[in-house]
């Protein structure tokens, strides 16, 4: 062990999670690669947690926050922001949302909190939808309202939340149906759930589920819930701070695989945006955000010096196509690490979409999860020079990779190697 991880340990909270036996402080970036205080190179395929969304250390980011810094770093919402502007309006116009206002945040958790502040104010109701094995955040209401327990078992929420069945397809009461069975079961068991309760303010939801293990339901089930949730008048809030900024390939919002319902009524976004710096926000038309009557200002929220690193870096993003880049270096990696799992008894699913790949994990011959066999897999791949991420919760089971969207091809085959003896040692 090293002296940095006992100082750690002697100060910061047991809970503040952290990876490998013997963990590793990483000290610079790339690209696509890390290094750490001993001088190991990594290629890394979670991306400080999907934060780093083009590159690490992209000179466009890295200049546009350097030339803010020798301006100003903040100055506060009380005044008028340029580049706060600026990233709104190009926000507003990506969401997809009519007559859309932004409310910048510094994470992904504020975000959530502001989106359930504002619909539970807009609808007078104190109730909310949220899906099992969800997470949305670590805040009194967000982990309050979290459908993985495991985050939250002392919390006492301040909002009555009722769970609904979907987010996971490959587990539960539904997960022997076909797609389309399962939807109209889930619909269902919506349907029930509202015969039994006040009118939500609304349905939180990840369009795939992150921490969950990057799980998603089958295409269309947000339609099919919208049409109930409208005929209710409740609202949908689109949890978007994993799925956001062309992480799933085929589409910019992982909302849209869900098209026909039209946007959500309020999206948070997190993570990418800022390529690192602290970025959270909602977006919502301007009836939503409009209905709270106080005077309001968020101290650090859309802080020039991370507006800065934002805009550079969505720039970047649209200007190299890095949503089609995710699609297609995405799907060459699952097709890989499918052909690997084919011939590996422990790998019971290789899923995902883009870059946002989940590889579930079960102790071989059974369907049981596999916690241990996947932290193995973390230290070989480590040992491999390769950083991937797991699921959280009840999902540590499932291995995540995420790496950042500008992944090349060689970059996705040399970690696939990586990956493949990493799962063959395990099994
Ligand atoms: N929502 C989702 C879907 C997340 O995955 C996370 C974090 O992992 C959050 C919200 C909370 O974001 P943050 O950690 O920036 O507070």
């Amino acid at each position: 062990m090293n002296d940095l991880y006992d100082r750690h340990r002697a100060v910061l909270p047991d809970w503040l999670a952290l990876y490998y036996e013997d963990p590793i402080e990483i000290t610079h970036g790339e690209g696509r690669h890390v290094w750490d205080s001993a001088g190991r190179r990594y290629l890394d395929f979670f991306g400080g947690i999907l934060t780093t969304m083009t590159a690490h250390a992209l000179p466009e980011v890295t200049k546009a926050v350097s030339e803010q810094a020798g301006r100003i770093i903040h100055s506060s919402t009380l005044y008028l922001n340029r580049p706060m502007v600026e990233l709104a309006e190009r926000i507003a116009q990506l969401s997809g949302i009519p007559d859309a206002r932004v409310f910048f945040t510094t994470s992904g958790t504020e975000a959530n909190d502001t989106a359930l502040l504002l619909a539970t104010a807009y609808r007078r109701s104190n109730t909310v939808l949220a899906m099992r094995n969800s997470y949305h955040g670590r805040s009194f209401s967000t982990v309050g309202i979290t459908g993985n327990r495991s985050w939250s078992p002392s919390s006492l929420s301040p909002l009555q939340t009722l769970y609904v069945h979907g987010g996971v397809r490959t587990r539960g009461p539904f997960a022997h149906l076909d797609d389309a069975a399962f939807i109209v079961a889930c619909v269902e068991d919506l349907k029930d759930l509202l015969g039994h309760t006040r009118p939500p303010a609304a349905l939180i939801a990840e369009p795939v589920q992150g921490v969950g293990g990057f799980t998603s339901p089958p295409d269309g089930l947000y339609a099919a819930f919208r049409d109930v949730l409208r005929e209710h008048g409740i609202l949908w809030i689109a949890d978007e701070v994993q799925t956001g900024w062309g992480r799933t390939g085929e589409h910019f919002w992982g909302w849209q695989a869900h098209g026909r319902s039209g946007p959500p009524d309020l999206l948070t976004f997190a993570k990418g945006i800022g390529n690192g710096m602290s970025i959270g926000g909602v977006v919502a038309g301007a009836e939503i955000m409009n209905c709270l009557d106080a005077n309001s200002i968020s101290t650090f929220g859309g802080t020039q010096i991370t507006m800065a690193a934002g805009l550079a870096n969505l720039n970047y993003l649209l200007e190299h196509d890095l949503q089609g880049n995710a699609r297609r270096v995405g799907g060459l990696l699952i097709e890989r690490l499918r052909a690997v799992a084919a011939g590996l008894p422990g790998v019971r699913e290789v899923r995902g979409r883009g870059l946002m790949i989940g590889v579930e994990l079960a102790r071989p011959g059974t369907d049981e999860a596999d916690p241990k066999a996947a932290a193995a897999v973390l230290e070989a791949a480590r040992e491999g020079g390769l950083l991937i991420g797991k699921g959280g919760g009840h999902n540590t089971s499932a291995l995540r990779i995420a790496p950042p969207l500008s992944l090349t091809v060689a970059e996705a085959e040399e970690g696939a190697a990586v990956l493949e003896n990493a799962l063959r040692a395990a099994y």
